[in-house]
């Protein structure tokens, strides 16, 4: 039974709190379809096979094999689960997206990177760009053809993203706007093709705006980070100087910046759950095949009452973080139905958007958790692990 057959009544967000369900309303892994769990195997051959042994090669910052490998994800369907056939994707449930992105969770920093290409650096255009927009760009970000960068962050304004001070201004024959700032932290900044970017129009917290920006010149990355981790994703600043945009590629309208930025984030939350859930368990799995091989004192350490309180405490954690990940995935699913507008999709999102904060964080936390955990399992190997 898949989640929107499951799911009958509405399921209010945050109902959690104050409302028992039944078990057969509650969605679960067991519950998916044939063709989701194929989509995960094919998701998870792919980043096996043709990923994780180049990790090490994209930690140097080899932008070429990421964008290879993103055109490879582009051929198998994968940058595409969730989009329209129109527009070259695959047109699938929210739950399919989930399962893709957990699998994709194994594939360390390059999963980054592929949640910039498929979530936020697309989801603007997708539910709120023009009709000539979404033709021009979603098919090849779709193909990975066009790398995407999602350009909200600045060096003083994160948190608070509506005190960014990049500015907009229409240009007197109003057939371009005219960008200058700098953005910071932008993942896959440093070779994207196109940039979501968000300014404010003549500098008005009121009219903060979201355009459609090509790389040039004038709006080009700047030097890569020094990350403590996620290596193989790219995270530069972006700066714009005189950036000149056609007014076409404003998104939406004048003042939608922030409507725009944050139902996006909210997709982005759900879906980092679900991905981070994915490394969680891959790193459980290697800290119990390591444990069952490791001798000391003439015993797998696996038979130690501390290392085996510590796998049960990883699995419980990790056990959380799927749980919650396909349960609020279900009821965004039951809730957007069949045949839903981008608009009803949108809502769906947004009325969990409680649960989609709480799966972002408890499972980032227990991503945390398991990994240092697996460090210690791992005794000095683990603090220099090749
Ligand atoms: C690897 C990486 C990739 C990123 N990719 C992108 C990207 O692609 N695009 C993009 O736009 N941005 C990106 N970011 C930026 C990211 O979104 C910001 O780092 C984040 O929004 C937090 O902003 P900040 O770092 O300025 O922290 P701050 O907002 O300065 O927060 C500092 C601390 O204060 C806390 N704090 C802030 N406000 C409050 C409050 N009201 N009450 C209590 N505590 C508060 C925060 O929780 C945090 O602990 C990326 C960041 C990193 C590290």
């Amino acid at each position: 039974m898949d989640a929107t057959s499951q799911q009958k009544d509405f399921i209010k967000g945050g109902a959690f709190l104050i409302e028992d369900r039944t078990a057969s309303e509650v969605f679960t892994p067991e519950d998916l379809t044939e063709e989701q769990r194929m989509i995960g195997e094919t998701t998870r051959e792919f980043v096996d096979t043709e990923v994780r042994p180049n990790i090490a090669e994209m930690e140097r910052h080899n932008w070429q094999l990421v964008r290879e490998l993103i055109v490879k994800a582009g051929e198998l369907g994968l940058l595409g689960a969730n989009i329209p056939e129109e527009y070259g994707g695959l047109e699938l449930d929210q739950t399919t997206g989930v399962v893709v992105a957990e699998n994709m969770g194994r594939a360390g920093g390059f999963g980054v990177g592929y949640g910039a290409q498929t979530s936020i650096g697309l989801l603007p255009i997708l539910y709120f760009g023009s009709e000539e927009l979404k033709q021009k760009w979603i098919p090849p970000i779709v193909s990975g053809e066009k790398i995407t960068a999602y350009c909200l962050s600045e060096a003083g304004s994160g948190s608070d993203a509506l005190g960014a001070k990049a500015n907009a201004k229409l240009s007197d024959d109003e057939t371009h706007y005219v960008l200058n700032g700098e953005k910071m932290w932008i993942t896959n900044g440093g070779f994207a093709d196109v940039f979501i970017v968000f300014a404010k129009v003549d500098g008005e917290k009121k009219q903060f705006s979201a355009f459609v920006v090509e790389r040039s010149d004038n709006c080009r990355p700047g030097a890569e980070e020094h990350k403590m981790g996620i290596k193989s994703s790219s995270t530069t600043p972006l700066i714009l100087s005189d950036a000149r945009v056609p007014v076409g590629n404003l998104i939406g309208n004048v003042g939608d910046g922030a409507k725009i930025a944050f139902n996006i984030l909210n997709v982005g939350r759900f879906k980092l759950g679900a991905s981070v859930t994915g490394g969680a368990k891959l790193a459980l799995h290697e800290a119990i095949r390591y444990a069952n091989e490791r001798q000391q004192f003439g015993k797998s350490i696996s038979s130690f009452g501390a290392i085996k309180h510590k796998l049960a405490e990883m699995a419980i954690k990790t056990w959380v973080s799927e749980s919650i990940t396909y349960r609020t995935v279900g009821m965004i699913d039951a809730l957007i139905g069949d045949g839903a507008s981008a608009e009803k999709k949108l809502q769906s999102i947004e009325e969990y958007a409680v649960e989609s904060s709480i799966n972002k964080v408890a499972c980032s936390e227990a991503l945390d958790f398991v990994v240092d955990e697996m460090v210690q399992i791992y005794g000095g190997y683990g603090y220099s692990p090749s």
